[in-house]
Parts: C-alpha cells; structure tokens; sequence
C-alpha cells in the first residue's frame, strides 16, 4: 500500500465506518524520537495507557521496550494480559481505596501514592518491605485546557509541596522506603521552563528522602494538531534534564534515573477516525457535513474544545469552500465551525486526524450508537484489533424482565 491515504481508504473499505485505524510505524517514531531526546542521561519511560488501552497498541508498545503507566486496577491487569513484567508497570491511580492500593501490590506493579492518608495506612501495614513512589503537587499552573491541568493549587491530585514536612513525618514514622518522588503538571504542556521548575522543585523535595532511585517528571508534552503548531522541543528538554540531573546527583550522592509517562505523544498522531458524510445541509446561514459518528466516539472537539485536522479522502482535490462538520448525536455535536475543505458530497470518506490519544478511549454507546471498530496498521497490514459493537452489545449485561419471566 502507498502511502497513509491509500491505507486508510483500504480500511474503510474492508471494514466499514465509523471506524478508528492507528499507524504503528507512528507510535514506533515516536518512541524513538523520546529515546534520542532523553539519550544523555538513564531515562525509563511509561506509556500512559488512560490514552489508548488496546491490547495490540500495549503490545507494540511494550516490544519497544516501554514500561506502562495505569491509573486503574484495570489497567494494570490488560498490561499484565500484554506482556509486561509487573517491575514495568507503575500505578498512577488517583482517589483510589486503600483495597485497590493493596490489589496492585498484590501483582507486584511499582505504586505511586497521591494522598497522606493512604500512604500513612501502606506504611503502617507494609513499612519498608514494599518501597513506594509519591506524587507530589508542585502548584504549577500548566497544560492546554483548564480540564487537563493537574498540578494547580486547586487540583486534586498530589500531596502538596506544602505538606512535605508532614509527609516526611509519616514516612519516618512508619518506616516507608520512598524510592521515587513524582510530579505530573498536567498536558499539553510545550514550555521547556514549565519541566525544568518541576524538576527543581523535585530536587529541592529530593534532599529530605535519601534513598530514592528515580524522579518522575510525568508527562504532558505537546503534540502538533493543526499544521504549524508548536510541540514540546524535547531535544532542548532532553539536553537541559540531563545536565540538570548530573549537577544534582553530585549534590545528592548517588545516581538517579528520570521517568516519564507519555501518553499523548506516543499514539495522538498515530491515529485516524475515518467517518462517511451521510448529510450535506444547507441552512439559511451554514453549510453543515453530517457525518455516521459523534462525540460519542470522538468527545475532544466538544470537551476540550480541541483541534483535529480534517481531511477529504474522496475528494482530495476538491474546490475548498466552508463547512461545519457535525455528528449525529442529539445534542450540539460538532466537530469543526467554519472548516475550509475540498468539497463534501454526501458518502464522502473523511479523516479526523490526531484521534489516537483520547478518541476511542473516551467513547460511549451515548444514543444507543455502538462504538466503532479499531484496526491496527502495521507493516503494510491492516488488521482488525476490536470489532465493531452490535445492537446485542447494547443489551449485554441488562436485565430485561420480559426473558427473565419467560
Ligand atoms: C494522563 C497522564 C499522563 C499522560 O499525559 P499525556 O498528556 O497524555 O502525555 C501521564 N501521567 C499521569 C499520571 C497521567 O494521569
């Protein structure tokens, strides 16, 4: 097959739309391109999978050699189905039981404790005998959207860097072994600045846990949407961590390792939600493309008010006129106001571009439309990795007294 188009085209065809297809030759450079980044000091990193959770795009993700990073019991169990060694797994959950807390340990994964309380009663049960990661709020405001800023003041997560004495009495009192100390500020983050204050707040942190093995910086670097946008210049960040770590190591006395946790970066770009145009509609003021999907499969544009590239796979060449791209769901439902686009016929095939991160992810039955199928990409091959839902999948796991009576 030539080129991305050809192979998205073929997929629509073999198996229908609404459909999501992930390139894995992308997820592959990606992780690449972080490896080269980060080559000047030992760095391990951990795909987020609250971004795309298939078992195929696990797997391809851990031949890599990438660790896994899950904030659910759940998740860590499709890591494990995957293939990954639990000492590559880290558990990032948040407002978690302490029951979930100990069912993680209970499958050997790394744990990272967001919150005093918990960690004062993992203490008191395991002390030392389990060393465990903390995620500390460093109250930097940062990321793309309000709804994906994580380390504010008014945020959830985290212990603050407030209680660091407090949490430093609970971890000498209960004889934890810290071993990690860990920050996430939130995504979409492209400023250098923002990673470099963390990890000074970090190292500043660092100076009252003396046996600690690693920092965890998190994740959050910004992937382009539209064309010409900025990304994250993690060669800059690369070369400025490294130097960072080396100065402070000195200081600390023995040497660290740095994680990360992309999720975004790995898989955004990688993949496609390829949908029909089943209604042109000319109103009195717009043009609306109508297409057979909606923010039940693709939410970022109506939640985030995010930006996906559109492209016309039936109609590349097409005279450019204005469009607002909507779905069928019953509600305001739009992907794109005041698009410019090659011409839109109805059953025309279009591409929302950047929906492996968060798409299918994030998608519901919302109107009882069943979520589309996945198809992964991979050496010329398409090859279906979830099949479409059916009107049996919505009634799965409901109780109907009708057939209960009869
Ligand atoms: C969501 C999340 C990530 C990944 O963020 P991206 O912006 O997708 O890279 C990493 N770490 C933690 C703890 C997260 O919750």
């Amino acid at each position: 097959m030539s080129g991305i188009n050809d192979a998205l085209r073929a997929a629509a065809d073999q198996f229908g739309t609404p459909l999501y297809v992930y390139d894995a030759a992308t997820i592959s450079g990606q992780y690449a391109k972080l490896k080269q980044a980060f080559s000047g000091h030992p760095t391990r990193f951990f795909y987020a999978c609250k971004a795309l959770s298939n078992v195929a795009i696990l797997r391809h993700i851990q031949a890599l050699g990438s660790g896994l990073d899950c904030v659910s019991i759940n998740e860590v169990r499709l890591g494990l189905h995957a293939g990954f060694e639990p000492q590559n797994i880290l558990f990032t959950p948040n407002s978690v039981t302490f029951e979930e807390l100990v069912a993680a340990k209970e499958l050997g994964v790394n744990l990272n404790i967001d919150n005093i309380s918990l960690l004062e009663r993992f203490g008191a049960r395991f002390g030392a005998s389990y060393p465990v990661c903390v995620r500390l709020n460093p109250h930097i405001e940062a990321g793309g959207n309000y709804k994906i800023q994580t380390g504010h003041i008014d945020s959830k997560f985290g212990i603050s860097i407030h209680q660091l004495r407090h949490l430093e009495r609970v971890v000498k009192g209960t004889g934890l072994h810290v071993r990690g100390l860990h920050m996430h500020t939130g995504s979409e983050i492209k400023d250098v600045g923002v990673f470099m204050r963390a990890l000074e707040i970090l190292f500043d942190a660092a100076g009252r846990f003396p046996d600690l093995d690693f920092l965890d910086l998190g994740s959050g670097f910004k992937v382009p949407y539209k064309p010409g946008d900025a990304e994250t210049d993690l060669t800059t960040l690369g070369q400025q961590v490294a130097a960072a770590f080396q100065g402070f190591e000195r200081e600390y006395g023995r040497p660290l390792e740095c994680w990360f946790e992309p999720g975004k970066y790995l898989v955004s770009e990688s993949g496609y939600l390829l949908v029909h145009v089943a209604v042109v509609k000319q109103t009195t003021a717009t043009v609306f493309a109508g297409v057979n999907s909606g923010f039940n499969h693709l939410i970022r544009p109506m939640f985030y008010d995010s930006y996906h590239h559109i492209s016309n796979l039936t109609n590349p060449q097409g005279a450019e006129r204005l469009y607002t791209v909507v779905g069928n769901i019953c509600e305001t439902d739009t992907f794109a106001w005041d698009r410019l686009l090659p011409e839109i016929r109805e059953n025309d095939l279009l591409a929302f571009h950047n929906a492996g991160a968060y798409g299918f992810e994030m998608s519901s039955s919302f109107n009882s439309r069943p979520r589309p199928a996945e198809v992964l990409l991979e050496a010329g091959q398409l090859r279906l990795i979830r099949r479409r839902q059916t009107f049996e999948d919505l009634l799965a796991g409901q109780i109907d007294a009708v057939e209960v009576l009869s």
